[in-house]
């Protein structure tokens, strides 16, 4: 078992895939540039995706990256509000920087992201090592924002937009492995979960062209990518027109654009609401073997009276239906993950069972567990008491986590004495004679090296596993 008292969320992942997911630092490039920009990217893939635009961005500007703190002259946290310790984390991170700015005062720190959005100027007050505060849809600004600083003034752009997408920036990959990358293909939400920031932080839903969107597949592929990840917050509200009219693009129709960009290409996406996610997709998973047969559907919670007051807009017979559907059409192997929250404002026992049952009903290949963390400003904030003692939300969500990884061994278990398809993408963290890579429902893989690398697609015979980790061995 591993602690949970100190942390506010947990997941099934491997080691490797939440190293891969926390946080993230920017590379090194060296293209000649007079300045370094250093970037570090906290929470969900979209910020990942989105410290890549504003590396773009900053290139332009005569930026290059670099992953060393000490180098940089531009310091950025791209930030999470999600919860009250991801903004903790990066309160704690900034007084560890005040170190590295006293050793160079002309070292420049900007916060971006989510908790720029939030607080606002206030961060300003707040941090006083904070030269400059910029929210996700001001990216483009930041050359204007970084001469006010060069200047010596303090800087805030925290403008939401209805209209930004970046969809013309070409972002700059950070951290790739070269094998996977994220394509954002919306941004924002419309949706007003009760309990969530996002809707606040991040604006109204925008989806971007589509034809931006394939550009971006192909000049992956030319690139050697091999999987690309379409990122939104909801993206089966996806939906793009053309500004004539002649064209409207559903989220069923991008995936089988992506989907044929190249047979080689495998597709995911994420994340999938389940009020919205409709059969079409699911039949469009079904038709290209390059889609992966891998759905994130977060359910939140167990109990329809629970989901209500979370204003998630299905109730706990729909979720189910859509559970079924995936089922019946994708078969019983396609992997389902899930979000689940613990504890949510007034939640009994036998609705926190709930939670308990819908797992075992829908046998989650992995979940992110979180326990409830009241956010200002939200509906739950402003309409709830949070009155489920931190110690009970505490004891739920172990509950949780432990119902994950029962399910997750039975549904590795399952995976046994099968071949699978894997794209490589790192050494095994463990060993250099060993691979890591991902099958089609998004399990790690870990098998010996042989004459593989990186990018490959291997078929490997699975004979082990753990809660985390499928074992096997690579066949021709
Ligand atoms: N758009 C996605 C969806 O609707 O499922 C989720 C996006 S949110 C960035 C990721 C997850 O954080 C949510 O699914 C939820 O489980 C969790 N989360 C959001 N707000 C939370 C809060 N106030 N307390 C605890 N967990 C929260
Ligand atoms: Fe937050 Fe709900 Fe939007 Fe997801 S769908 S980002 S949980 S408001």
């Amino acid at each position: 078992m591993e602690p949970i008292l100190d942390l506010d969320f947990i997941d099934n992942r491997t080691p490797e895939q939440a190293a891969a997911c926390d946080t993230h630092v920017t590379q090194e490039t060296n293209t000649g540039k007079t300045r370094k920009l250093y970037i570090e990217s906290y929470g969900c893939a979209m910020n990942f995706s989105d410290s890549e635009i504003v590396s773009s961005i900053m290139h332009e500007q005569g930026f290059d990256t670099t992953s060393e703190i000490e180098q940089a002259d531009l310091v950025f946290l791209n930030t999470c509000s999600i919860r009250e310790k991801a903004e903790q984390t990066v309160r704690n991170r900034l007084a560890q920087i005040n170190y590295h700015k006293k050793k160079k005062p002309s070292m420049m720190i900007g916060v971006l992201g989510c908790m720029a959005e939030r607080l606002k100027k206030s961060l300003l007050e707040e941090e006083k090592i904070v030269d400059l505060v910029v929210g996700p849809d001001a990216y483009r600004d930041l050359p204007n924002l970084i001469s006010e600083v060069d200047g010596g003034q303090k800087a805030v752009n925290v403008l939401l937009s209805r209209e930004e997408t970046y969809a013309d920036i070409n972002p700059i990959r950070l951290n790739s492995n070269g094998v996977s990358a994220f394509i954002s293909i919306m941004r924002g939400c419309d949706n007003m979960c009760s309990f969530c920031v996002v809707p606040f932080t991040r604006g109204r839903e925008r989806s971007r062209d589509a034809h931006s969107i394939i550009r971006e597949a192909e000049a992956l592929v030319a690139q050697g990518y091999k999987e690309v990840t379409l990122l939104g917050q909801n993206v089966d509200s996806y939906k793009w027109a053309s500004e004539d009219g002649t064209e409207a693009v559903n989220f069923a129709q991008l995936l089988e654009k992506v989907a044929l960009v190249s047979a080689d290409l495998r597709v995911r996406f994420s994340t999938s609401h389940p009020k919205d996610i409709t059969d079409e997709v699911l039949y469009t998973m079904k038709k290209y073997d390059n889609i992966c047969k891998y759905i994130h559907l977060p359910a939140q919670s167990g109990n329809s009276r629970v989901l209500e007051l979370m204003n998630r807009t299905y109730d706990r017979a729909w979720y189910i239906n859509r559970v079924d559907a995936i089922r019946s059409i994708l078969g019983e192997s396609c992997g389902i993950s899930s979000d689940m929250i613990a504890g949510f404002c007034t939640e009994t026992e036998e609705e926190h069972q709930d939670t308990l049952s819908l797992m075992d009903y829908v046998q989650y290949d992995y979940s992110y567990m979180f326990f409830y963390s009241e956010r200002p400003g939200t509906l739950a904030a402003r309409k709830f008491e949070d009155d489920i003692p931190l110690e009970v939300k505490k004891r739920r969500l172990d509950e949780i986590i432990n119902k994950q990884r029962e399910t997750s061994l039975a549904r590795n278990k399952h995976d046994i004495g099968k071949v699978h398809r894997v794209l490589v993408e790192n050494f095994s963290k463990k060993s250099a004679e060993q691979l890591s890579g991902r099958n089609d429902q998004n399990k790690v893989v870990i098998f010996d090296k042989k004459h593989y690398k990186k990018g490959d697609y291997v078929n490997v015979f699975v004979h082990d596993c753990s809660v985390g980790t499928l074992f096997g061995e690579a066949v021709d």
